[in-house]
């Protein structure tokens, strides 16, 4: 039997985080971490290890960040967990028995019960052997390939199929890319871009089957689209649409969980005594309409195992609830969002007020000077910033993280229509303009229009 303070189950970003952390904190704990892989991977760079822009080895994290800080690193999976007594039994019958059990399992691709989805020739992307298959079929002669699902990976993937010289389709049943990252206004630039560079698009359309040559699939069949015929010696097919939580294995034990997984309070407690998790095993709350929301994101798995490691330290801390700051890029354009869409702050039930901001990149007369957009969304009841989106030629992250920060600590239109900007050839636009500024002006405009067109009575004075 293995005796340990903690012991963590899983060995991604929300595992090391909290481990180290947790070490930083209160250096005496002793710590045990199950985690099946060879390596801990750096998921987000797994598209251009394919695309071939490095060496895919340098996706593997180093074990010596969690073993040099003292914890025990075993290579297996867990395959019984007692929620209750705090014990887990690994794949070789090993038990282990901690104070504190950290559940941070994390998330699988979603495999649609399409038919013909089995087939060898269609695979998903995460693991390390999901991204060697991967560049092997990209490079063992494939001349097709199809991705199912236009969000961020569907797009980096395409992308880097394509850049192998692999004629590709990405398939979306949503009528634009990134269908919970932009609206239709913010995404047609983004389609532009990928057929611009030979990527065949084809939205609102859905696979109905793929039709197989012994067990590999020969043809992908829509409902209302020509199919597309594969080698099916060779060409091959790879799904991008969602995560799915690794929970199965605390399933009937009382733990609290949802469709979108293990439901934890603000620090990062389960309704379990001495359980805590972390990162895409869980369901997330949304800081905006504090109702569930996806966000299978690392940005997401990071802070909360900062803040178990902090509440199990004793020292107490909450984290406010998210807001899904995340980005992408397809080629030279960047996409970047945090927050709602418009299209689903108004699912969600709020009336919305929306505006744009449009500049160069850098003063117009820079060379490489490129297209910056910015779409902000806030709620038409208080002008609360609700959400924002932001498309450039350049990084969109600094823009995305201050959107977040407006919307994290409730800011109004007015408030970041007087944001305090920077400005400089090479880094903006000119002083005189902000696009974050003017998406915000133009929003509180189309708000006064709104308000003079029901002939509401006087402006309100906003804070
Ligand atoms: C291709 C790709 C690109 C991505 N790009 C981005 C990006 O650009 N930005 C971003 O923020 N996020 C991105 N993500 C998402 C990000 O990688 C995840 O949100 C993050 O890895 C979640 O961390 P986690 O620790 O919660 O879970 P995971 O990283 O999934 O780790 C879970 C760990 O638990 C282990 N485990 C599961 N079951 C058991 C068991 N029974 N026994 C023992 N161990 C177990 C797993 O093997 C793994 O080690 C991307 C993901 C993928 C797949």
């Amino acid at each position: 039997m293995n005796k340990s303070d903690v012991l963590i189950i899983g060995g991604g970003p929300a595992g090391i985080t909290f481990a180290r952390k947790l070490k930083k904190l209160k250096p005496e704990t002793t710590i045990t971490m199950l985690r099946p892989e060879a390596h801990s991977m750096v998921y987000c760079a797994i598209p251009y290890a394919i695309e071939g822009l490095f060496d895919p080895a340098k996706v593997f994290k180093k074990d010596e960040l969690v073993t040099d800080i003292g914890v025990d690193l075993v290579r297996r999976t867990v395959v019984e967990a007692d929620l209750k007594a705090k014990r887990a039994v690994d794949d070789q019958g090993e038990t282990y028995e901690a104070e504190t059990l950290f559940i941070a399992t994390g998330a699988s691709p979603i495999r649609p019960p399409i038919p013909g989805a089995d087939a060898e020739n269609v695979h998903t992307v995460k693991t390390q052997q999901d991204m060697e298959t991967l560049i092997a079929s990209a490079q063992g002669g494939a001349k097709r390939a199809v991705v199912v699902g236009a969000g961020a990976i569907g797009i980096e993937q395409a992308q880097a199929y394509r850049e192998r010289g692999i004629e590709t389709w990405l398939i979306d049943m949503a009528p634009r890319v990134l269908p919970a990252v932009l609206d239709e206004d913010m995404a047609e630039g983004v389609h532009q871009t990928l057929r611009g560079h030979g990527i065949n698009l084809m939205l609102s359309a859905q696979v109905s089957s793929f039709e197989k040559e012994g067990n590999r699939v020969a043809r992908v069949l829509f409902e209302g689209a020509e199919p597309i015929a594969l080698d099916p010696a060779r060409d091959f097919v790879c799904f991008s649409v969602g995560m799915k939580p690794d929970i199965k294995l605390f399933e009937n034990q009382g733990l609290e969980t949802n469709r979108d997984g293990i439901i934890v309070d603000s620090r990062m407690r389960t309704n379990l005594p001495g359980i805590l998790a972390a990162g895409d095993c869980c369901s997330y709350t949304s800081l905006i309409d504090e109702k569930p929301i996806g966000g299978k994101l690392a940005t997401n798995a990071v802070p909360m195992a900062k803040i178990a490691a902090r509440v199990l330290a004793g020292k107490d801390d909450e984290y406010p609830g998210f807001v899904n700051g995340a980005a992408t890029c397809a080629y030279d354009l960047r996409m970047g969002a945090t927050g709602f869409t418009e299209e689903l702050a108004r699912q969600r039930g709020f009336d919305v007020v929306v505006g744009w901001g449009e500049t160069t990149t850098l003063f117009p007369m820079m060379p490489g000077a490129g297209n910056l957009k910015v779409k902000i969304v806030a709620d038409a009841k208080d002008l609360r910033i609700i959400g924002g989106q932001v498309v450039s030629t350049l990084s969109t992250t600094d823009k995305v993280d201050v959107l977040s920060l407006a919307i994290q600590h409730r800011t109004t239109l007015k408030g970041l229509s007087k944001l305090s900007y920077s400005s400089q050839p090479w880094q903006s636009f000119f002083p005189a303009r902000s696009a974050i500024v003017e998406a915000c002006e133009n929003a509180l405009d189309n708000f006064a229009k709104q308000q003079e067109a029901v002939d509401y009575p006087a402006m309100p004075q906003w804070v």
